[in-house]
Protein backbone atom coordinates (compact mmCIF):
# COMPACT_ATOMS: atom_id res chain seq x y z
CA UNK A 1 0.00 0.00 0.00
CA UNK A 2 0.98 3.26 -0.42
CA UNK A 3 3.63 5.73 2.10
CA UNK A 4 3.34 9.13 0.48
CA UNK A 5 0.30 10.85 0.12
CA UNK A 6 0.14 14.04 -1.84
CA UNK A 7 -2.10 17.03 -0.85
CA UNK A 8 -3.70 18.48 -3.26
CA UNK A 9 -5.31 21.16 -1.37
CA UNK A 10 -4.25 24.33 0.67
CA UNK A 11 -4.90 26.36 4.10
CA UNK A 12 -6.23 24.63 7.07
CA UNK A 13 -7.04 21.24 5.57
CA UNK A 14 -4.10 20.77 4.13
CA UNK A 15 -2.35 21.10 7.37
CA UNK A 16 -5.09 18.71 8.92
CA UNK A 17 -4.07 16.04 6.61
CA UNK A 18 -0.59 16.52 6.65
CA UNK A 19 -1.35 15.65 10.64
CA UNK A 20 -2.97 12.61 10.12
CA UNK A 21 -0.47 11.58 7.70
CA UNK A 22 2.60 12.29 10.24
CA UNK A 23 0.31 10.06 12.98
CA UNK A 24 -0.06 7.32 10.89
CA UNK A 25 3.56 7.51 9.60
CA UNK A 26 3.02 8.41 5.88
CA UNK A 27 5.24 10.95 4.22
CA UNK A 28 3.45 14.14 2.40
CA UNK A 29 4.06 16.12 -0.64
CA UNK A 30 2.64 19.52 -0.45
CA UNK A 31 0.93 20.61 -4.23
CA UNK A 32 0.89 23.97 -3.87
CA UNK A 33 0.37 27.21 -6.07
CA UNK A 34 3.03 30.47 -6.40
CA UNK A 35 1.08 32.43 -3.97
CA UNK A 36 1.30 29.62 -1.30
CA UNK A 37 5.12 29.17 -0.97
CA UNK A 38 4.87 30.25 2.52
CA UNK A 39 2.29 28.07 3.53
CA UNK A 40 2.56 26.42 6.75
CA UNK A 41 2.20 23.07 5.74
CA UNK A 42 4.26 23.33 2.47
CA UNK A 43 7.44 23.82 4.92
CA UNK A 44 6.12 20.67 6.68
CA UNK A 45 5.77 18.27 4.05
CA UNK A 46 8.28 15.86 3.47
CA UNK A 47 8.53 17.47 -0.33
CA UNK A 48 6.60 20.90 -2.33
CA UNK A 49 6.32 21.08 -5.47
CA UNK A 50 4.59 24.20 -6.90
CA UNK A 51 1.87 23.41 -9.29
CA UNK A 52 1.25 26.84 -10.99
CA UNK A 53 0.53 29.96 -10.60
CA UNK A 54 -1.80 31.79 -8.25
CA UNK A 55 -5.30 31.22 -9.74
CA UNK A 56 -6.84 27.88 -8.76
CA UNK A 57 -7.71 27.31 -12.31
CA UNK A 58 -3.92 27.22 -13.27
CA UNK A 59 -2.78 25.19 -10.38
CA UNK A 60 -5.68 23.57 -7.65
CA UNK A 61 -8.03 22.64 -10.47
CA UNK A 62 -5.05 21.45 -13.24
CA UNK A 63 -5.25 17.63 -12.93
CA UNK A 64 -2.85 16.92 -14.94
CA UNK A 65 -0.45 19.35 -12.95
CA UNK A 66 -1.19 17.54 -9.49
CA UNK A 67 -1.11 13.87 -11.53
CA UNK A 68 2.21 14.87 -12.84
CA UNK A 69 3.58 15.91 -9.50
CA UNK A 70 2.49 13.00 -7.65
CA UNK A 71 4.25 11.06 -9.91
CA UNK A 72 7.36 13.01 -9.48
CA UNK A 73 7.69 12.78 -6.14
CA UNK A 74 6.42 9.13 -5.68
CA UNK A 75 2.98 9.47 -4.48
CA UNK A 76 1.21 6.44 -4.25
CA UNK A 77 -2.44 8.13 -3.03
CA UNK A 78 -3.97 11.59 -3.33
CA UNK A 79 -5.99 13.50 -1.08
CA UNK A 80 -8.29 16.37 -2.06
CA UNK A 81 -9.56 17.73 1.01
CA UNK A 82 -12.69 19.98 0.75
CA UNK A 83 -13.62 22.22 -2.44
CA UNK A 84 -11.01 22.92 -5.74
CA UNK A 85 -11.15 18.83 -6.93
CA UNK A 86 -12.40 16.80 -4.05
CA UNK A 87 -15.97 16.12 -5.68
CA UNK A 88 -14.46 16.10 -9.48
CA UNK A 89 -15.32 12.95 -11.02
CA UNK A 90 -13.04 13.11 -13.83
CA UNK A 91 -10.06 14.18 -11.16
CA UNK A 92 -10.54 10.85 -9.16
CA UNK A 93 -10.65 9.30 -12.33
CA UNK A 94 -7.59 10.62 -13.67
CA UNK A 95 -6.18 9.99 -9.89
CA UNK A 96 -7.60 6.10 -10.34
CA UNK A 97 -6.05 5.96 -13.91
CA UNK A 98 -2.63 7.24 -13.39
CA UNK A 99 -2.59 3.73 -10.98
CA UNK A 100 -2.83 6.10 -7.51
CA UNK A 101 -5.40 5.61 -4.68
CA UNK A 102 -7.41 8.44 -4.10
CA UNK A 103 -8.64 9.07 -0.94
CA UNK A 104 -12.22 9.40 -0.94
CA UNK A 105 -14.88 7.65 -2.77
CA UNK A 106 -14.70 6.00 -6.30
CA UNK A 107 -15.44 8.44 -9.07
CA UNK A 108 -18.51 6.52 -9.99
CA UNK A 109 -20.24 7.35 -6.57
CA UNK A 110 -18.91 10.84 -6.66
CA UNK A 111 -20.61 11.13 -9.92
CA UNK A 112 -23.61 9.72 -9.19
CA UNK A 113 -23.99 12.01 -6.27
CA UNK A 114 -22.72 15.00 -7.19
CA UNK A 115 -25.39 15.17 -10.07
CA UNK A 116 -28.49 15.70 -7.96
CA UNK A 117 -31.45 14.52 -10.13
CA UNK A 118 -29.44 11.21 -10.00
CA UNK A 119 -28.50 11.50 -6.33
CA UNK A 120 -32.07 12.22 -5.48
CA UNK A 121 -33.23 9.18 -7.29
CA UNK A 122 -30.58 6.82 -5.80
CA UNK A 123 -31.60 8.13 -2.52
CA UNK A 124 -35.36 7.62 -2.99
CA UNK A 125 -34.38 3.87 -3.97
CA UNK A 126 -32.58 3.22 -0.64
CA UNK A 127 -35.54 4.73 1.50
CA UNK A 128 -34.07 8.15 2.38
CA UNK A 129 -36.55 10.30 2.68
CA UNK A 130 -36.31 13.75 0.43
CA UNK A 131 -37.62 17.35 -0.45
CA UNK A 132 -41.23 16.34 -2.40
CA UNK A 133 -40.03 17.78 -6.40
CA UNK A 134 -39.79 16.51 -9.76
CA UNK A 135 -38.17 12.92 -9.90
CA UNK A 136 -36.27 13.78 -12.96
CA UNK A 137 -34.79 17.11 -14.72
CA UNK A 138 -37.58 19.53 -15.94
CA UNK A 139 -38.26 18.68 -19.24
CA UNK A 140 -38.53 21.88 -22.04
CA UNK A 141 -42.08 21.48 -22.23
CA UNK A 142 -43.96 24.44 -20.22
CA UNK A 143 -47.21 23.08 -19.51
CA UNK A 144 -45.14 19.91 -18.37
CA UNK A 145 -42.87 22.09 -16.04
CA UNK A 146 -46.46 23.51 -14.70
CA UNK A 147 -48.08 20.75 -13.88
CA UNK A 148 -44.90 19.32 -11.59
CA UNK A 149 -45.18 22.56 -9.93
CA UNK A 150 -48.65 22.23 -9.16
CA UNK A 151 -48.61 18.82 -8.38
CA UNK A 152 -45.61 19.94 -5.70
CA UNK A 153 -46.97 22.94 -4.61
CA UNK A 154 -45.64 26.34 -4.08
CA UNK A 155 -43.80 27.83 -3.06
CA UNK A 156 -41.25 25.55 -4.64
CA UNK A 157 -37.58 25.83 -5.65
CA UNK A 158 -35.54 25.41 -8.63
CA UNK A 159 -32.43 24.24 -8.54
CA UNK A 160 -29.30 23.32 -10.79
CA UNK A 161 -28.67 19.24 -10.83
CA UNK A 162 -24.98 20.31 -10.98
CA UNK A 163 -24.76 23.08 -8.76
CA UNK A 164 -22.86 23.59 -5.76
CA UNK A 165 -22.14 26.20 -3.49
CA UNK A 166 -25.24 27.58 -2.63
CA UNK A 167 -25.55 29.40 -5.79
CA UNK A 168 -28.02 29.15 -8.84
CA UNK A 169 -31.29 28.67 -6.75
CA UNK A 170 -34.77 30.47 -7.43
CA UNK A 171 -37.75 30.18 -5.36
CA UNK A 172 -40.76 30.80 -7.16
CA UNK A 173 -43.98 31.72 -5.15
CA UNK A 174 -46.74 31.45 -8.35
CA UNK A 175 -47.17 29.83 -11.63
CA UNK A 176 -46.97 33.25 -13.30
CA UNK A 177 -42.84 33.84 -12.30
CA UNK A 178 -41.90 30.08 -13.08
CA UNK A 179 -41.47 29.61 -16.45
CA UNK A 180 -38.96 32.63 -16.27
CA UNK A 181 -37.14 30.89 -13.22
CA UNK A 182 -36.45 28.09 -15.19
CA UNK A 183 -35.24 29.76 -17.92
CA UNK A 184 -33.21 31.90 -15.62
CA UNK A 185 -32.00 29.30 -13.81
CA UNK A 186 -31.24 26.67 -17.10
CA UNK A 187 -28.77 29.97 -18.38
CA UNK A 188 -27.39 30.34 -14.85
CA UNK A 189 -26.87 26.66 -14.53
CA UNK A 190 -24.96 26.03 -17.79
CA UNK A 191 -22.97 28.86 -17.09
CA UNK A 192 -21.77 28.08 -13.83
CA UNK A 193 -21.76 24.46 -13.61
CA UNK A 194 -21.22 23.26 -17.34
CA UNK A 195 -25.03 21.65 -17.17
CA UNK A 196 -28.41 23.69 -17.80
CA UNK A 197 -30.59 20.80 -16.17
CA UNK A 198 -32.58 22.35 -13.18
CA UNK A 199 -34.90 20.37 -10.65
CA UNK A 200 -37.53 21.72 -8.64
CA UNK A 201 -38.71 21.14 -5.04
CA UNK A 202 -40.78 22.56 -2.45
CA UNK A 203 -39.68 25.60 -0.99
CA UNK A 204 -39.10 24.74 3.15
CA UNK A 205 -39.98 28.23 4.79
CA UNK A 206 -37.90 27.44 8.07
CA UNK A 207 -36.11 24.40 7.74
CA UNK A 208 -32.50 23.57 9.91
CA UNK A 209 -30.07 21.86 8.07
CA UNK A 210 -28.65 18.82 9.76
CA UNK A 211 -26.31 16.49 8.65
CA UNK A 212 -25.32 12.68 9.06
CA UNK A 213 -21.36 12.06 9.17
CA UNK A 214 -21.08 8.51 7.38
CA UNK A 215 -17.79 6.53 7.12
CA UNK A 216 -18.06 3.60 4.91
CA UNK A 217 -15.17 0.95 4.18
CA UNK A 218 -14.35 -1.51 1.22
CA UNK A 219 -15.42 -4.43 3.10
CA UNK A 220 -19.30 -3.61 3.50
CA UNK A 221 -18.88 -1.64 6.47
CA UNK A 222 -20.39 1.73 6.89
CA UNK A 223 -21.25 3.45 10.60
CA UNK A 224 -22.61 7.32 10.72
CA UNK A 225 -21.25 9.57 13.66
CA UNK A 226 -23.86 11.25 14.80
CA UNK A 227 -25.38 15.12 13.38
CA UNK A 228 -24.31 18.53 12.92
CA UNK A 229 -26.58 21.00 12.95
CA UNK A 230 -25.45 23.67 10.51
CA UNK A 231 -28.22 26.32 10.56
CA UNK A 232 -25.97 29.48 11.21
CA UNK A 233 -25.84 30.85 7.60
CA UNK A 234 -25.25 33.64 5.85
CA UNK A 235 -25.91 33.34 1.70
CA UNK A 236 -26.19 29.56 1.96
CA UNK A 237 -22.97 29.57 3.91
CA UNK A 238 -22.40 28.17 7.06
CA UNK A 239 -20.74 30.02 10.29
CA UNK A 240 -21.13 28.50 13.08
CA UNK A 241 -21.77 24.37 13.25
CA UNK A 242 -22.83 22.51 16.41
CA UNK A 243 -23.22 18.81 17.28
CA UNK A 244 -25.33 17.45 19.09
CA UNK A 245 -28.51 18.86 17.13
CA UNK A 246 -30.13 21.00 20.04
CA UNK A 247 -33.50 19.39 20.54
CA UNK A 248 -33.98 16.72 18.35
CA UNK A 249 -34.96 13.75 19.48
CA UNK A 250 -31.75 10.57 19.95
CA UNK A 251 -34.23 8.04 18.15
CA UNK A 252 -35.35 10.79 15.15
CA UNK A 253 -31.58 10.75 14.66
CA UNK A 254 -30.70 7.00 15.26
CA UNK A 255 -33.61 6.61 12.70
CA UNK A 256 -32.13 8.82 10.00
CA UNK A 257 -28.66 8.20 10.51
CA UNK A 258 -29.14 4.16 9.65
CA UNK A 259 -30.83 4.48 6.83
CA UNK A 260 -27.85 6.61 5.42
CA UNK A 261 -25.55 3.81 6.48
CA UNK A 262 -27.61 1.87 5.02
CA UNK A 263 -27.61 3.90 1.67
CA UNK A 264 -24.04 3.84 1.62
CA UNK A 265 -23.55 0.40 1.48
CA UNK A 266 -26.52 0.53 -1.44
CA UNK A 267 -25.00 2.91 -3.67
CA UNK A 268 -20.90 1.32 -2.69
CA UNK A 269 -20.01 4.30 -1.34
CA UNK A 270 -16.31 4.19 -0.01
CA UNK A 271 -14.80 6.91 2.46
CA UNK A 272 -16.25 9.43 4.57
CA UNK A 273 -19.16 11.27 3.15
CA UNK A 274 -22.26 13.65 4.35
CA UNK A 275 -25.98 13.13 3.92
CA UNK A 276 -27.38 16.63 4.66
CA UNK A 277 -31.21 17.20 5.15
CA UNK A 278 -33.23 20.07 6.09
CA UNK A 279 -35.36 19.16 8.83
CA UNK A 280 -38.91 20.71 9.36
CA UNK A 281 -41.39 20.12 11.73
CA UNK A 282 -39.90 16.73 12.47
CA UNK A 283 -38.91 15.88 9.28
CA UNK A 284 -35.84 15.63 7.58
CA UNK A 285 -35.46 15.99 3.78
CA UNK A 286 -32.29 15.11 1.92
CA UNK A 287 -30.96 17.48 -0.18
CA UNK A 288 -27.56 16.56 -1.26
CA UNK A 289 -24.52 14.40 -0.26
CA UNK A 290 -20.88 15.58 -0.07
CA UNK A 291 -18.25 13.22 -1.40
CA UNK A 292 -15.48 14.79 0.66
CA UNK A 293 -14.46 15.71 4.08
CA UNK A 294 -16.16 18.57 5.12
CA UNK A 295 -14.92 22.13 7.21
CA UNK A 296 -17.09 21.16 9.57
CA UNK A 297 -15.96 17.36 10.64
CA UNK A 298 -13.77 18.39 13.76
CA UNK A 299 -16.95 19.25 15.62
CA UNK A 300 -17.65 15.40 14.73
CA UNK A 301 -14.28 14.19 16.12
CA UNK A 302 -14.92 16.11 19.31
CA UNK A 303 -17.87 14.39 20.38
CA UNK A 304 -16.96 11.08 19.15
CA UNK A 305 -13.37 10.91 19.40
CA UNK A 306 -12.86 9.25 16.19
CA UNK A 307 -10.17 11.23 13.71
CA UNK A 308 -12.45 11.34 10.82
CA UNK A 309 -8.82 12.46 8.22
CA UNK A 310 -6.72 9.32 9.43
CA UNK A 311 -10.30 6.90 9.09
CA UNK A 312 -10.61 8.42 5.70
CA UNK A 313 -6.82 7.28 4.80
CA UNK A 314 -7.22 4.04 6.81
CA UNK A 315 -9.88 3.37 4.62
CA UNK A 316 -8.09 4.46 0.89
CA UNK A 317 -5.39 2.24 2.62
CA UNK A 318 -7.73 -0.89 2.31
CA UNK A 319 -8.27 -1.63 5.83
CA UNK A 320 -11.44 -2.42 7.78
CA UNK A 321 -13.22 -0.33 9.96
CA UNK A 322 -11.88 -1.01 13.12
CA UNK A 323 -15.39 -0.22 15.09
CA UNK A 324 -18.70 -0.68 14.96
CA UNK A 325 -22.00 1.51 15.36
CA UNK A 326 -22.22 -0.03 18.61
CA UNK A 327 -18.68 1.44 19.50
CA UNK A 328 -19.84 5.15 18.60
CA UNK A 329 -20.60 7.08 21.30
CA UNK A 330 -21.96 10.78 21.34
CA UNK A 331 -20.42 12.54 24.43
CA UNK A 332 -21.41 16.45 25.55
CA UNK A 333 -21.48 19.37 22.78
CA UNK A 334 -19.49 20.48 20.21
CA UNK A 335 -19.37 24.05 19.00
CA UNK A 336 -17.35 25.51 15.46
CA UNK A 337 -17.02 28.71 14.52
CA UNK A 338 -15.44 29.36 11.12
CA UNK A 339 -12.76 32.83 11.36
CA UNK A 340 -12.58 34.18 8.23
CA UNK A 341 -10.63 36.77 7.21
CA UNK A 342 -13.79 39.39 6.02
CA UNK A 343 -14.94 42.66 7.73
CA UNK A 344 -17.39 41.47 10.28
CA UNK A 345 -20.08 43.95 9.16
CA UNK A 346 -19.70 44.35 5.10
CA UNK A 347 -18.47 40.53 4.88
CA UNK A 348 -15.53 42.05 2.22
CA UNK A 349 -12.72 40.21 1.90
CA UNK A 350 -9.72 41.19 3.86
CA UNK A 351 -6.47 39.48 3.17
CA UNK A 352 -3.23 40.82 3.80
CA UNK A 353 -0.59 40.58 6.04
CA UNK A 354 -1.16 38.73 9.46
CA UNK A 355 0.94 40.75 12.48
CA UNK A 356 0.16 38.89 14.86
CA UNK A 357 -1.91 35.48 15.61
CA UNK A 358 -2.19 34.47 19.22
CA UNK A 359 -4.50 31.14 19.24
CA UNK A 360 -6.20 30.83 22.39
CA UNK A 361 -5.93 27.81 24.47
CA UNK A 362 -7.64 25.63 27.25
CA UNK A 363 -9.64 22.76 28.28
CA UNK A 364 -12.00 21.95 25.15
CA UNK A 365 -10.32 24.35 22.80
CA UNK A 366 -9.34 23.05 19.43
CA UNK A 367 -8.08 25.55 16.77
CA UNK A 368 -7.04 24.27 13.09
CA UNK A 369 -5.73 27.06 11.10
CA UNK A 370 -2.68 27.66 8.85
CA UNK A 371 -1.88 30.86 10.35
CA UNK A 372 1.29 32.35 12.01
CA UNK A 373 2.56 35.94 12.67
CA UNK A 374 4.31 37.14 9.50
CA UNK A 375 2.19 35.38 6.99
CA UNK A 376 0.27 36.52 4.02
CA UNK A 377 -2.92 35.69 3.55
CA UNK A 378 -3.47 35.92 -0.11
CA UNK A 379 -6.23 36.98 -2.21
CA UNK A 380 -7.01 34.50 -4.66
CA UNK A 381 -8.63 32.11 -2.86
CA UNK A 382 -11.66 30.85 0.31
CA UNK A 383 -11.35 33.48 3.03
CA UNK A 384 -11.28 31.15 5.57
CA UNK A 385 -8.33 31.15 8.32
CA UNK A 386 -9.08 29.60 11.09
CA UNK A 387 -11.66 27.17 12.58
CA UNK A 388 -12.21 27.33 16.56
CA UNK A 389 -13.77 24.56 18.48
CA UNK A 390 -15.12 24.50 21.61
CA UNK A 391 -16.12 21.45 23.64
CA UNK A 392 -17.87 20.83 27.03
CA UNK A 393 -19.75 18.09 29.00
CA UNK A 394 -23.25 20.31 28.05
CA UNK A 395 -23.70 22.49 25.57
CA UNK A 396 -23.82 25.51 27.76
CA UNK A 397 -20.05 24.62 28.91
CA UNK A 398 -19.48 24.60 25.25
CA UNK A 399 -20.81 28.52 24.59
CA UNK A 400 -18.80 29.18 28.24
CA UNK A 401 -15.66 27.91 26.44
CA UNK A 402 -15.85 29.55 23.07
CA UNK A 403 -16.84 32.43 24.65
CA UNK A 404 -13.82 32.75 26.59
CA UNK A 405 -11.94 31.44 23.46
CA UNK A 406 -13.04 33.91 21.29
CA UNK A 407 -12.11 36.89 23.85
CA UNK A 408 -8.51 35.04 24.00
CA UNK A 409 -8.06 34.66 20.24
CA UNK A 410 -6.15 38.00 18.46
CA UNK A 411 -5.57 38.61 15.20
CA UNK A 412 -4.15 41.50 14.25
CA UNK A 413 -3.27 42.89 10.76
CA UNK A 414 -6.39 41.48 8.98
CA UNK A 415 -9.53 41.79 9.89
CA UNK A 416 -11.77 38.62 10.66
CA UNK A 417 -15.27 38.10 11.25
CA UNK A 418 -14.34 37.53 15.38
CA UNK A 419 -16.73 40.43 16.26
CA UNK A 420 -19.39 38.73 14.34
CA UNK A 421 -18.81 35.09 16.55
CA UNK A 422 -18.71 37.53 20.05
CA UNK A 423 -21.94 39.05 19.54
CA UNK A 424 -23.67 35.43 18.25
CA UNK A 425 -22.46 33.67 21.34
CA UNK A 426 -24.31 36.30 23.33
CA UNK A 427 -27.58 36.44 21.19
CA UNK A 428 -30.61 34.80 22.69
CA UNK A 429 -31.78 32.62 19.89
CA UNK A 430 -28.33 30.84 19.77
CA UNK A 431 -28.45 30.71 23.48
CA UNK A 432 -31.86 28.82 22.65
CA UNK A 433 -30.38 26.62 20.45
CA UNK A 434 -32.73 24.82 17.33
CA UNK A 435 -33.39 28.17 15.09
CA UNK A 436 -34.06 27.79 11.24
CA UNK A 437 -31.21 28.74 8.62
CA UNK A 438 -32.72 32.29 8.09
CA UNK A 439 -31.78 33.14 11.79
CA UNK A 440 -28.45 35.10 11.27
CA UNK A 441 -29.91 37.19 8.02
CA UNK A 442 -33.16 37.62 10.39
CA UNK A 443 -30.64 39.22 12.72
CA UNK A 444 -29.04 41.12 10.31
CA UNK A 445 -31.75 42.34 8.44
CA UNK A 446 -32.89 43.71 12.13
CA UNK A 447 -29.87 45.03 12.79
CA UNK A 448 -28.01 42.91 14.65
CA UNK A 449 -24.45 44.53 13.17
CA UNK A 450 -25.66 48.15 12.76
CA UNK A 451 -25.49 48.58 16.94
CA UNK A 452 -21.57 47.74 16.91
CA UNK A 453 -20.82 48.66 13.40
CA UNK A 454 -18.46 51.39 15.09
CA UNK A 455 -17.16 48.54 17.55
CA UNK A 456 -13.80 47.44 15.59
CA UNK A 457 -12.50 45.27 18.38
CA UNK A 458 -10.65 42.15 17.77
P1 LIG B 1 -25.61 23.60 -2.76
O1 LIG B 1 -25.02 22.33 -3.26
O2 LIG B 1 -25.53 24.70 -3.77
O3 LIG B 1 -25.09 23.97 -1.40
P2 LIG B 1 -28.07 22.56 -1.54
O4 LIG B 1 -29.05 21.69 -2.22
O5 LIG B 1 -27.20 21.93 -0.51
O6 LIG B 1 -27.20 23.33 -2.63
O7 LIG B 1 -28.85 23.76 -0.89
C1 LIG B 1 -28.15 24.83 -0.29
C2 LIG B 1 -29.05 25.60 0.65
O8 LIG B 1 -30.18 26.12 -0.08
C3 LIG B 1 -29.66 24.79 1.76
O9 LIG B 1 -28.79 24.66 2.86
C4 LIG B 1 -30.88 25.64 2.09
O10 LIG B 1 -30.46 26.78 2.81
C5 LIG B 1 -31.35 26.09 0.74
N1 LIG B 1 -32.32 25.14 0.15
C6 LIG B 1 -32.05 24.14 -0.73
N2 LIG B 1 -33.16 23.44 -1.03
C7 LIG B 1 -34.16 24.01 -0.34
C8 LIG B 1 -35.58 23.73 -0.20
N3 LIG B 1 -36.17 22.73 -0.85
N4 LIG B 1 -36.30 24.52 0.63
C9 LIG B 1 -35.73 25.54 1.30
N5 LIG B 1 -34.42 25.86 1.23
C10 LIG B 1 -33.64 25.10 0.43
Amino acid sequence: MFDTVLIANRGEIALRILRACRDLGLKTVAAHSEADVELRHVALADRAICIGPAPSAQSYLNIGEIIAAARLAGAGAVHPGYGFLAESAAFAEAVEEAGLVFIGPSSAAIRMMGDKVSAKRAMIAAGVPCVPGSEDALPQDGAAVRATAAAVGYPVIVKAAGGGGGRGMRIVREEAALAEAVSLAREEAGRAFGNPEVYLEKFLEHPRHVEIQVLADRHGNAVWLGERDCSMQRRHQKIIEEAPAPGIAREAIAEIGDLCAEACLSISYTGAGTFEFLYEDGRFYFIEMNTRVQVEHPVTELVTGIDIVREQILIAQGEELSFGQQDVRIRGHALECRINAEDPFSFRPHPGRVERWTPPGGPGIRVDSHLYGGYTVPPHYDSLVAKLLAYGATRAEAVRRMRGALAEMEVAGIATNAPLHRILMEEPGFAAGGFDIHHLERLIEGGLLEVRGGDDAG
